[in-house]
């Protein structure tokens, strides 16, 4: 028995997912697959867990012979959260709901939910291929189509007839916005008889959408006009305005919080640490917000990258607003996906009676989170993608128009509790025209070969064959076999090779799996191991505002550090010859060492401007590869040295055939700049030539090869900011 707290009982009654678990219990007993398709905030995350729970599917007499309740998100914000919010409403503690999201996680052998990643789950299946330790998988926000959770969904449609002969069924149950769900449900080499697909209907007040007349080329000034405007002539009602990154959400927090200033605290404040550094000023009136945490510090730090496109200044956008204006009080809080999960959770308290919350949010608010109350939607109709070219492989970040599914699901936010309206920043022919209806899988939009590599390793022999909900193009199929034949990872016939089985069985990227497999050949293992653990964590360095150029905001290219905070590190590596061979890979090093080194961790991340949370990740994920490599190579006998000694001079000339050795098609060559003018020769000092682009590519202004451009270099990825397209993680390549 359940002790849930009054408030959930509450809350509960009102979720139109309660009010239907009769149906939806129903239907999951009497079928393997169940499809459930509801609003978002309709309760289908916080709820379905609680009702399997209750009905017994996690006993060993229950209807599926016990094992846990699995959930899986396609984002790690979610499953945190989740976790957290269930726990809460179900009284239990976070032993029992737990999550696990890549390396981080508290599961125990008490839990009984588990919610986790997309790929995390994907990556069990490797081990337990029949994934007995569950008695029900819930895939959740599929429409989103994350690849993790394609090949997941292909996965399990293969897995639940072998359960069911088994004699331990596994039930799966697919959750979704009520957006397309037929490339699953009418999918028949995916589930060939259509699983029941139940539709639950949520009290949805109106919502009234107003187009501009005109669409604006500067979307962030847009919203702070449109914002302003709200906020000072409508009545009462929270605000929820859709960016499409962090530093956007950052910049908008800030100039709102410019504009109606008295209703804030001011001061700063560190991410991390105990001691929280706090100035404060008392807000005018009765209303205290000084509960609320403030905006992570987002002063400016030097700029190194600066070059390219001017961006007009906040203080250029200054709305009009008068001291009436100014005494209405406004709680701007952001949310994106790396706000620590303390910081997310404020969106969801109670606002004192009187103020206007507005939440200034990245995607994540679209469909996997609901904040509570909101009334009006304020929709720049813009998303941020990457893209990868299918021939260069060169990837870019590109803000775009959503498609028309996704800009309905925005306008719906504003009608959870009372009719409310939505204002989007494009005109209606913008909607008509340039938006598309539906968005793209992303499976259909990247590099595969990880996904290859991994599908080979669970003798899935024929990819060409495997029941995608969508399939990849044939080409993205073949350049993935092509990279892996490559690496030694298949044989020229397509099959796994031993090379490539080892490589699969890190949970890294391929390249990086085979650094690790060839690593222990020079006895330098530590060093790869940090090397590629800092090479697989995104955002290792802290983001300032002006400290990355646009499309590079949310990091998430492999590797390479692109923070101009990492000064002083530099400058740390730069006298010492082993890092310098190394180039930028070097300075990963230094990194690593530097923080594992770190007695007052938090005070050299501040410093440094490592993200603390990243950093902690890197050495989760060097532990987590040290026992990967010990359970292969059992002789090695390999132990985490928390201060890494920097690598003799041999050692990093191994290493650096290690690198070479996975980076072979990744090469380029300096420019030669002997016949050109002086002015030239400044000008093309950091151009190069590789063999997947035709035009010229650059070292990045905060390489560390910038000092002394090699002739060769191997880089871990291209990255087109819009102006030239950058070399990233670069390390020169020695005669
Ligand atoms: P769905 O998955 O159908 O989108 P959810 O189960 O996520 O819906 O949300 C159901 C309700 O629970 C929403 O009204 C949401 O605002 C509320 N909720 C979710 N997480 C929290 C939380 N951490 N604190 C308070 N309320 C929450
Ligand atoms: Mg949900």
């Amino acid at each position: 028995q359940l002790k849930r707290p009054g408030d959930v009982q509450e809350v509960r009654a009102q979720l139109p997912v309660v009010a239907e678990e009769g149906r939806i219990m129903e239907s999951v007993s009497g079928s393997p697959v169940t499809v459930l398709c509801g609003e978002t905030g309709s309760g289908k995350t916080t709820q379905l867990p609680q009702f399997l729970y209750e009905h017994g599917y996690t006993l060993p007499n229950g209807p599926c012979g016990g094992g846990m309740i699995g959930v899986t998100e396609p984002r790690r914000v979610a499953a945190v959260s989740m976790s957290h919010r269930v726990a809460y409403e179900m009284g239990l503690s976070q032993r029992q709901v737990s999550y696990q999201i890549r390396y981080e996680g508290n599961a125990t052998e008490d839990t009984v939910i588990k919610f986790m990643t997309d790929g995390v789950l994907l990556r069990e299946i490797e081990q337990d291929l029949l994934l007995q330790r569950y008695s029900v998988v819930v895939v959740d926000e599929a429409h989103e189509r994350s690849v993790f959770t394609d090949i997941l969904l292909g996965l399990l449609s293969r897995i639940i007839p072998l359960r069911e002969k088994s004699g331990r069924p596994l039930k799966l149950v697919v959750m979704s916005a009520t957006l397309r769900v037929e490339d699953f449900t009418k999918n028949p080499l995916l589930f060939p008889s259509p699983p029941p697909t139940l539709s639950v209907e949520s009290r949805q007040f109106p919502v009234t959408v107003h187009f501009s007349r005109r669409t604006p080329t500067s979307y962030v000034r847009e919203a702070y006009l449109k914002t302003c405007k709200i906020h000072k002539r409508l009545p009462p009602g929270h605000l929820l305005v859709f960016l499409t990154g962090q530093r956007e959400v950052l910049r908008l927090c800030r100039a709102l919080r410019g504009t109606f200033p008295c209703t804030q605290s001011t001061g700063e404040e560190r991410e991390e640490g105990g001691r929280r550094e706090r100035r404060r000023r008392k807000s005018r009136g009765d209303v205290d917000l000084d509960k609320y945490p403030l905006l992570p510090e987002v002063g400016r730090t030097e700029c190194e990258d600066e070059e390219g496109e001017e961006e007009d200044k906040e203080t250029d956008w200054k709305a009009e607003v008068s001291a009436h204006d100014r005494q209405l009080p406004m709680l701007v809080l952001p949310l994106y996906s790396l706000l620590p999960p303390e910081r997310q959770a404020e969106v969801f308290r109670p606002v004192p009676e009187g103020v206007r919350l507005c939440v200034v949010a990245t995607n994540v608010a679209e469909t996997s989170i609901t904040i509570p109350h909101v009334k009006y939607v304020v929709d720049t109709g813009k998303v941020k993608r990457r893209y990868y070219d299918k021939v260069t492989g060169i990837s870019t970040f590109r803000v775009e128009w959503v498609s028309q599914a996704s800009a309905n699901q925005r306008a719906g936010r504003a009608g959870r509790t009372q009719p409310g309206h939505c204002y989007r920043l494009y005109s209606s022919a913008v909607f008509q025209n340039l938006l598309s209806q539906f968005s793209q899988p992303e499976i259909c939009s990247r590099p595969v070969d990880d996904l290859v590599l991994q599908m080979k390793a669970l003798g899935i022999e024929r990819v060409a064959h495997f029941p995608f909900p969508t399939p990849p193009s044939p080409e993205a199929l073949q350049a993935a076999e092509m990279v892996l034949e490559g690496l030694g990872a298949l044989s020229s016939d397509g099959r796994l090779t031993d090379l490539g089985r080892t490589m699969s069985r890190f949970p890294v990227s391929p390249r990086y799996g085979k650094m690790l497999a060839v690593g222990h050949q020079y006895n330098c293992l530590p060093y790869v191991i940090s090397l590629v653990a800092a090479l697989s964590v995104k955002e290792l360095v802290v983001q300032t505002d002006h400290s990355s150029r646009k499309g590079e905001e949310e990091g998430r290219g492999e590797g390479g550090v692109k923070s101009s905070g990492l000064a002083a590190l530099r400058r740390l590596c730069a006298g010492k010859e082993e890092f310098r061979l190394l180039g930028d890979l070097g300075l990963l090093l230094t990194v690593v060492g530097a923080w594992s080194h770190s007695r007052g961790r938090t005070e050299f991340s501040a410093k440094t401007g490592l993200q603390p949370r990243a950093m902690r990740e890197v050495s989760r994920l060097r532990q987590q590869l040290t026992n990967s490599v010990n359970m292969i190579c059992p002789d090695l006998n390999l132990v985490i040295d928390p201060s890494l000694a920097p690598p003799t001079e041999a050692q990093a000339r191994h290493l650096c055939q290690i690198v070479l050795a996975c980076l072979g098609d990744r090469v380029a060559r300096k420019i030669s700049t002997d016949n050109m003018s002086a002015e030239d020769k400044r000008k093309q000092r950091f151009s190069y030539q590789c063999v997947s682009c035709e035009g010229p590519v650059y070292l990045a202004p905060n390489s560390s090869l910038t000092s002394c451009p090699p002739d060769y270099l191997v880089y871990q990825d291209l990255l087109d900011s819009g102006h030239r397209i950058y070399l990233r993680g670069v390390m020169a390549v020695q005669e």
